[in-house]
């Protein structure tokens, strides 16, 4: 079995070849820090922490880098309007991240650089750049990469005509009076004394935004990575620029081998950002929903499609988890009286058929979506099995384990350590309390009083009221 990967520098699917054996060498493209971040930003870290811890499943040797962009125009901004110092802002808003990120399970970076800890080394990346004559200072004190000198890249990533993408160029590209060609964009911006700057050989001011990916990727990874990854919206320009960059200084092509990008998450099928206003922050959402609920939302769907955000897609991704789990505390239920040199019941084959289709799914361009497929099947066929036979201690741990397999790769199967809103909401529907309904008559039928008390209790607790009848159960909402 083969790792397939889409490329977006090549547009088509190809297997996944690093340059060096196992050892991967990966760029994400991290975060502006000038607010909280929001539900756009965990589908992106979350997606792509999917993708490396699964490239670690497969045996790779991961490097993993993501920047902190902790000055930008963004965050000045923001601070003058809050009054606040930026570099206050931008830390705060750092650990905001950091804190959101571990609360979604998602690993941290082997090396995660600020742009203000790294000014003197990106002085001299720009320096290089205008010493091997691919960027030019102006008299505002402005330094800009010449474009007139790798036009033959222009295009390479988003498969745009030149004029195409003047026409779009608006979009966070820098409208300047002073640079010689369009499509230009800036490595050194000149400030004023009383903005936030550093003394350069061009004068006070800061890095622009595509240099420190560049730089960052370099000195922590290689001058070749073998991913780079990031959102959709960051193709053009920021990760052209990055190739015409870094191949000026490194003189290797290509930059990076493989270029990957997540979909975006919409709401009301409109991109979720900060400047359209249409945002949830991280924490917003967390006050509602439970981390592993956030986390099986994104992950149930593949990292290049689009997830349309509501709170009924959230509510129902919730639910889909839990049958998941239900599964996993009946397989520990069952392990309680299992005995010791019991059956495996083809448990054991079960088992490795799914593996194998899990790494199928996640082989072909990390399908999540399938994978979590077949991992609901696999669950059915293991409730069945453990009410209608009684497989022994051995081929239950086995399945436990498997579960914990997965969920090194995906994160979706973690206890939540305390109830969200959505648990004690009346959120459940028909299939969790038949669901239910079945482990209660179980645990009678084992005589297990307690245990079937306290899901009566608990469904009671959220509304649903059961009747033992002669004809059978009966349930009603309250
Ligand atoms: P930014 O701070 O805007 O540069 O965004 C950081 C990362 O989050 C980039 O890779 C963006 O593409 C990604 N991102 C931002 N908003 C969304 C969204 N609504 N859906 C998916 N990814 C997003
Ligand atoms: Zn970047």
């Amino acid at each position: 079995m083969t790792l397939n990967v889409y490329n977006t520098l090549t547009r088509s699917i190809e297997e996944f070849i690093p340059f060096h054996g196992k050892k991967v060498n990966m760029y994400v493209c991290g975060p502006t820090v000038y607010d909280h971040c929001h539900l756009g930003h965990a589908r992106s870290y979350v997606s792509f922490d999917v993708i490396r811890k699964y490239l670690i499943y497969r045996g790779y040797d991961v490097n993993y880098i993501s920047n902190i962009t902790d000055v930008d125009d963004k965050v000045i901004n923001r601070a003058r309007e809050t009054g606040e110092d930026p570099f206050v802002l931008s830390r705060k808003f750092t650990e905001s991240f950091i804190e959101d990120m571990e609360t979604l399970s998602v690993l941290a970076p082997d090396t995660q650089p600020k742009v203000t800890e790294h000014i003197p080394e990106i002085i001299e990346t720009v320096g290089t750049l205008i010493e091997n004559g691919t960027a030019y200072v102006t008299h505002k004190g402005n330094v800009y990469y010449d474009l007139t000198k790798s036009m033959d890249k222009i295009g390479i990533l988003s498969h745009q005509t030149v004029e195409g993408l003047m026409e779009g160029s608006g979009n966070r590209i820098d409208v300047e009076n002073d640079k010689s060609y369009q499509l230009d964009f800036v490595l050194w911006k000149s400030a004023s004394e009383n903005e936030p700057g550093w003394e350069s050989p061009w004068g006070w001011g800061r890095p622009g935004w595509h240099i420190e990916c560049s730089f960052m990727s370099m000195k922590y990874g290689s001058e070749q990575l073998d991913i780079h990854g990031g959102g959709m919206d960051l193709i053009f320009p920021h990760h052209e620029a990055e190739i015409h960059q870094s191949e000026s200084c490194s003189g290797e092509h290509p930059f990076s081998k493989y270029w990957l990008h997540n979909g975006f998450l919409t709401i009301h099928k409109e991109k979720m950002s900060k400047s359209l206003g249409n945002f949830f922050t991280i924490k917003e959402v967390l006050s509602k929903f439970s981390p592993g609920t956030i986390r099986f939302f994104i992950v149930y769907t593949q990292y290049r499609s689009t997830i349309d955000f509501s709170e009924e897609t959230l509510k129902e991704a919730g639910r889909a988890r839990k049958r998941l789990l239900n599964t996993i505390s009946n397989v520990k239920h069952a392990l309680k009286k299992a005995h010791e040199d019991g059956n495996d019941n083809g448990l054991t084959d079960l088992i490795s058929e799914t593996r194998d289709a899990f790494i199928n799914s996640m082989d072909d361009d990390f399908n999540t979506r399938e994978a979590i497929g077949n991992l609901f099947v696999f669950s059915r066929k293991i409730n069945s099995i453990i009410t209608s036979e009684k497989p022994g201690r051995l081929s239950l741990e086995k399945i436990l384990e498997f579960y914990s397999e997965i969920n090194e790769v995906l994160g979706i199967l973690t206890e939540d350590e305390k109830p969200a809103s959505e648990d004690v909401a009346n959120g459940l529907s028909e299939e969790d309390i038949t669901e239910m309904i079945g482990l209660r008559e179980k645990a009678r039928e084992e005589k297990d009083w307690a245990k079937s008390d306290a899901i009566r209790d608990n469904l009671k607790e959220k509304g649903i009221f059961i009747e033992d009848r002669k004809d059978g159960i009966r349930w009603k909402r309250m």
